[in-house]
């Protein structure tokens, strides 16, 4: 008797990811990313989309995806001066746009802050701010991103986030107890009430990681799959290997820890926002804004103002 297992749930080839062959699970990837935009509304045809790229797998695999799907699609990116590792991001972020056709807007660090990261570390360390070198290169990225995107004039800005990196930070944020953090999570995040912050959206919201690095693997696209060498990730390492072993065992974990997030939080939000409307008097009871830029934050000042301003002094 043949051996179904071995052979994609749609043809007879053999199976290379998700139970389907290289045809079927390109065109099922594809449409994943289709029914994520739609279901959210994420953007349309006629929006002017960024795609935040790093490098990585799944920036360069949403940004080709997106352009594939016929999408007005530009790639920015955020040189932040790690050596060689950041040197070779570049090259193949430029490899791919000219392969394909894609406009490229790059942003450096050394630009706007004169510094490299490792130097704005040292100086933020010296001011007595403690933060890693991950939490100050996601805020001041960020910072440029949505500074660059504004000024570009797009609608919105697309991060390669999946479906993995998701369900981890919705449960360290349950672990932590920051319902504040978790409210801020979802497929759209960013501006809500205020203008000044442009939507931060995540096509690959329902794609896992395993789909995604199966994806660029096949396409062989010029990628990094390695580390960062600034990466303090082993907290969470921590969480990334207790999900896959859940995952393991009582598949699909991380779908449900999303679609939870969905059903609750998410929807919190909405009503949280609605409320802020009817009376702004809730809005200053629930979230603090940073007295500097307005950003909701847990403390007086944004960590992006208290690194600036250490920048400066
Ligand atoms: S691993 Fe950390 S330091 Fe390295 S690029 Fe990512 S956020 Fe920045
Ligand atoms: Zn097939
Ligand atoms: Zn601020």
């Amino acid at each position: 008797m043949k051996d179904k297992k071995k052979h994609c749930l749609k043809c007879e080839k053999p199976i290379y990811c998700s139970n389907l062959c290289h045809h079927h699970f390109m065109n099922y990837f594809e449409r994943k990313i289709i029914r994520t935009i739609l279901k959210f509304n994420l953007f349309s045809k006629k929006d002017r989309v960024a795609v935040a790229v790093s490098g990585g797998k799944d920036s360069t695999v949403c940004l080709y995806v997106l352009k594939k799907l016929g999408y007005n699609v530009e790639a920015i990116t955020v040189d932040v001066l790690i050596g060689n590792y950041t040197k070779k991001n570049l090259d193949n972020i430029r490899k791919v746009c000219k392969k394909y056709n894609i406009n490229l807007h790059e942003v450096s660090f050394k630009d706007d802050f004169g510094k490299s990261l490792p130097q704005i570390e040292s100086a933020v360390h010296k001011k007595g701010i403690g933060y890693s070198s991950c939490t100050i290169c996601g805020v001041l990225r960020r910072y440029l991103l949505n500074k660059y995107a504004k000024k570009l004039g797009f609608d919105c800005i697309c991060t390669g986030h999946n479906l993995d990196d998701e369900a981890q930070a919705f449960v360290m944020n349950i672990f932590r107890n920051d319902l504040q953090l978790a409210k801020r999570q979802g497929p759209i995040t960013g501006a809500g009430a205020n203008k000044s912050f442009v939507n931060r959206v995540k096509p690959l919201y329902l794609c896992t990681e395993k789909e995604t690095t199966a994806y660029s693997r096949m396409m062989k696209f010029p990628v990094n799959y390695g580390d960062c060498p600034c990466r303090e990730g082993a907290y969470r390492k921590e969480y990334a290997d207790m999900l896959d072993k859940f995952e393991k065992k009582f598949s699909p974990t991380k779908y449900n820890i999303i679609s939870f997030f969905l059903r609750t939080i998410y929807n919190m939000k909405d009503e949280t926002v609605r409320k802020e409307k009817i009376n702004d008097e809730i809005e200053v009871k629930e979230i603090n804004a940073c007295q500097y830029c307005g950003e909701p934050c847990s403390k007086e000042v944004c960590k992006r103002c208290e690194i600036l301003i250490a920048l400066k002094k």
